[in-house]
């Protein structure tokens, strides 16, 4: 059986796709139609039509610049493409062949003729054209494709400064928000931990288990509430090169060790083993060293999160020459390549963030996306670079994560109190 020949049509025009696809589909031809020229564009690479009809004026870029494209891709070089258009003025007539058309083709079309002139062209008939008359046209076109390219960069420009300007209230939204919330949360964290110190309520509490665990409930979402608006916060200020770094001498040993000590109860309670592998540790640096225990910590935190009961994790650090490796590793779900590439961008949670659940330290449990976000300011702030390996995201085979954190150990961190870049 032999292929059957394919057609593809170029335009944005509904009445001109419904007639060309009754006509040229009675004549026995395929035809694929699409409505944009970047699609007609990607429909042409992946469909290796047999011709192509193009449309002059389309929204998003003109039939003769489809053309130049197409002819530009060695499996299209010889691909006829006829031009069907209202534009029956033989200036854009000759525009439109020096861009490379084969055939040019009027509107209205004379449907009694038209299966006759594909049939034609697909057999290899090309237009005559006057060369003569083409030169005055080259140079037409030319000016006419760089006033368009740089009325597209000028668009392009304007939008991108708009772009920015909205990046930039939305995140002075967000910082503001946080610092808002910031100051009444302190005050009912403030008066709840008074109230919790009252004699009569201490009573209250030895009394009544119930009353114990509701004050117990309040005092953990107060403290994860301000959790949260610490990071955002953080984040915030991070990103807008408002945070400085305090750095000193600093014992990475202590740092590690210190990071762990919050999760302590987790770990036991999800029968989660850490496992220690610090070869030539202590490591002195010279770094802001409560930022640094908050980027291990952070990592630690998602190690925990990302892991289901039962697993390991591994903390190594290891010396190199000029600068210290420190890499966390996980048995847990792992994280997807293409996911690899955002995490560390703010506000990325890779995977359903239906399934979180709404405790940092359960398995799965969700935050914000911000932890990686700020762990990165933190390492590159020092001059280090923060990176993740992992297979990917696999939640039976559980493949695990690494992150791994390389600081140098001459640090360009000065006594002075620095910016984040
Ligand atoms: P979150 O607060 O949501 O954990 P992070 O910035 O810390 O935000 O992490 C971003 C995303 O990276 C997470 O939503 C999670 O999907 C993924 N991720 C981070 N660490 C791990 C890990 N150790 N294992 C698997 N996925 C991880």
């Amino acid at each position: 059986m032999t292929k059957q020949t394919t057609i593809l049509y170029i335009e944005d025009d509904e009445a001109s796709q419904n007639l060309i696809q009754r006509v040229l589909g009675h004549a026995g031809y395929k035809i694929l139609v699409a409505n944009r020229a970047l699609e007609g564009i990607d429909l042409a690479k992946t469909c290796q039509p047999d011709l192509i009809l193009t449309d002059i004026n389309l929204p998003d870029m003109s039939g003769r610049e489809i053309t130049i494209r197409l002819r530009s891709d060695p499996a299209l070089t010889t691909v006829p493409i006829i031009a069907l258009t209202a534009q029956s003025h033989s200036f854009e007539r000759d525009k439109t062949y020096v861009a490379g058309v084969d055939g040019y083709i009027t509107k209205p079309v004379d449907v009694s003729m038209l299966a006759t002139q594909i049939k034609e062209y697909l057999h290899g008939r090309r237009d005559e054209v006057d060369t003569t008359t083409l030169e005055y046209a080259r140079r037409a076109y030319s000016q006419e494709l760089v006033e368009r390219l740089e009325a597209n960069v000028r668009e392009l420009e304007a939008s991108n400064r708009e772009l920015r300007r909205m990046d930039q209230i939305k995140d002075d939204f967000i910082q503001l928000t946080a610092h808002e919330l910031r100051t009444p949360l302190t005050t009912v964290y403030g008066y709840s931990r008074l109230v919790q110190g009252m004699p009569a309520i201490q009573r209250l509490m030895a009394q009544d288990l119930e009353v114990e665990a509701c004050l117990t409930g309040l005092m953990d979402s107060i403290e994860r509430l301000q959790a949260v608006v610490n990071e955002i916060i953080t984040v915030s200020r991070i990103a807008s090169g408002r945070i400085s770094l305090k750095p000193g001498p600093t014992d990475l040993d202590d740092v590690i060790k210190r990071s762990v000590e919050g999760y302590a109860q987790v770990l036991q309670q999800r029968d989660l083993k850490l496992v220690y592998d610090l070869v030539g540790c202590p490591t002195q640096l010279y770094a802001d060293k409560a930022l640094l225990e908050l980027a291990c910590s952070n990592i630690l935190g998602n190690a925990i999160k990302y892991t289901p009961d039962g697993g390991s994790i591994t903390l190594r650090a290891e010396m190199q020459p000029e600068q210290v490796q420190i890499s966390i590793q996980d048995t847990g779900i792992g994280i997807d390549p293409n996911d690899q590439k955002y995490i560390f961008e703010r506000f990325y949670t890779a995977g359903d963030t239906q399934l979180h659940s709404t405790s940092k330290t359960a398995f799965r449990g969700g935050g914000l996306g911000l932890g990686l976000a700020i762990c990165r300011g933190i390492v590159e702030a020092h001059g280090g670079k923060i990176s993740v390996k992992s297979e990917g995201r696999d939640e039976e085979r559980l493949p695990g994560s690494t992150f791994i954190i390389v600081l140098p150990l001459s640090s360009n961190v000065s006594g002075q109190t620095l910016e984040f870049r």
